[in-house]
């Protein structure tokens, strides 16, 4: 039988009501011929309310017992949750983080998980319980300490418990019809995704998408696990997050689940930067300069506009394509005087390296890697840019190469065989 993990967030859960109704739809889950395990948030604003408590009594409560805390918020709701679906006729039992096997590093606050041994709820499941398991609740196995993941932590639980119980899918429920084009509550013409790829998918949730939680996206792309985001409020088909095979991964025995993972560097020299200085820093300059650029068909990379301090004027700089130079400078000279900038500056030839993996977001421990490489082999960093995936800068052409061997060398990626290149020269 096909197990679905299903995850309920707190405004799901907020009061007696939803809690019924929330089991309603485990029931009928269950009576289509599913296993059914749960991940349940507390309920509507209980972890801010106890953060509140906290306060009221302490300025600097022990991290320990604010995870004892904060872990019962997500008890209560499955306890509920649990009786709710015996008053339906079906049973069902709930477990904390711990008893599911959540073992997570000794991080109060910001626990990271490490393993996930769910063999409690795999053996409920098999008994014909609906098993319930409270959300971003995990041990730490070194200090035998309950930990909590950090908040919205409960996405990353399901994900977890989906991809060690070999789920089919891990349906994430929310109070919005699943992924939209813009933040529904902001763009009220925004549409539902119906199917995303979980990189673009880290990506939006990278930048600010609220409906999943970062951590648990990442998870879910290494792990190959397919979600679906929907409302709990209606029976709506919601956005599909679909993994690419070639992005999961392996993880060596020991070795901890939730680790930014280094997938490797590469860098390119075809590119050349423009520098428009003295830009006022006025609405409507970037426009002034992209459009023209976008007419004539030039491909740009990374764009940087500095601060402009007093002067109130700015210099932009971007890439581009290096044979591209001579025409972008002269489209822009067409329109210096509707732009206002006062001079342009080109260098027809700049090296870009990148690294690239997953989990660098979370991990800023890998951009504090990246730069210090750098800063050691006293290679100047000229325009940076990052993304959930990559990490990349643009230095001298001159001493790319340099660049490449140092942060290789500083992400341990170093193999102790000297690479076979067998012909060509890798352009
Ligand atoms: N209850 C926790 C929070 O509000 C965890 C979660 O909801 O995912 O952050
Ligand atoms: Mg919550």
């Amino acid at each position: 039988m096909s197990i679905i993990v299903q995850k309920y967030g707190g405004s799901s859960v907020q009061d007696a009501e939803s809690i019924k109704r929330v089991a309603r739809r485990i029931v009928d889950t269950k009576r289509a011929g599913h296993q059914v395990v749960v991940v349940v948030s507390a309920m509507g604003d209980t972890t801010d309310d106890l953060l509140d408590l906290a306060a009221d009594i302490s300025s600097a409560p022990p991290l320990r017992e604010m995870d004892i805390l904060l872990s019962s918020g997500e008890r209560m709701s499955m306890a509920l949750l649990a009786m709710a679906i015996h008053e339906l006729g079906e049973t069902a039992q709930s477990f904390t983080g711990s008893q599911a096997g959540m073992i997570t590093d000794a991080l109060h606050g910001r626990a990271r998980i490490i393993e996930v041994s769910p063999q409690r709820v795999q053996e409920a499941v098999d008994a014909g319980y609906v098993g319930i398991v409270a959300g971003f609740q995990g041990m730490s196995r070194e200090s035998k300490d309950i930990t909590t993941m950090g908040r919205g932590g409960s996405d990353t639980t399901a994900v977890a418990l989906a991809a060690a119980l070999d789920a089919e899918v891990c349906e994430i429920y929310t109070d919005v019809d699943g992924v939209f084009t813009a933040d529904p509550r902001v763009v009220k013409s925004a549409r539902k995704i119906d199917e995303i790829s979980s990189e673009d998918m880290l990506e939006m949730a990278a930048a600010g998408t609220k409906v999943l939680h970062l951590r648990s996206v990442e998870y879910a792309r290494r792990f190959g696990v397919k979600l679906h985001v929907r409302s709990s409020f209606s029976d709506k088909e919601g956005t599909w997050v679909i993994p690419d095979e070639t992005d999961t991964v392996t993880i060596k025995e020991g070795e901890p689940l939730e680790q930014p993972i280094i997938s490797g560097l590469a860098h390119e020299s075809s590119e050349g930067k423009l520098t428009i200085r003295g830009v006022p820093d006025a609405p409507g300059k970037a426009a002034a300069v992209f459009n023209p650029i976008a007419e004539a068909g030039i491909n740009i990379d990374m764009i940087v506009q500095d601060i402009s301090a007093e002067t109130k004027k700015t210099n932009i700089s971007f890439t581009l394509p290096g044979a591209d130079g001579d025409k972008a400078q002269r489209i822009l000279t067409e329109h210096q005087d509707e732009i206002g900038f006062e001079s342009l500056d080109f260098v027809p030839q700049v090296g870009k390296v990148s690294l690239i993996g997953g989990g660098m977001r979370n991990h800023p421990g890998v951009s504090a890697r990246f730069f210090s490489a750098l800063s050691e082999a006293g290679i100047n960093i000229e325009l940076i840019s990052t993304s959930e995936i990559r990490v990349s800068v643009i230095t001298d052409v001159e001493v790319m190469d340099k660049a490449v061997q140092a942060i290789h060398t500083a992400f341990g990626l170093d193999s102790d065989e000297e690479a076979k290149v067998y012909a060509g020269t890798g352009r």
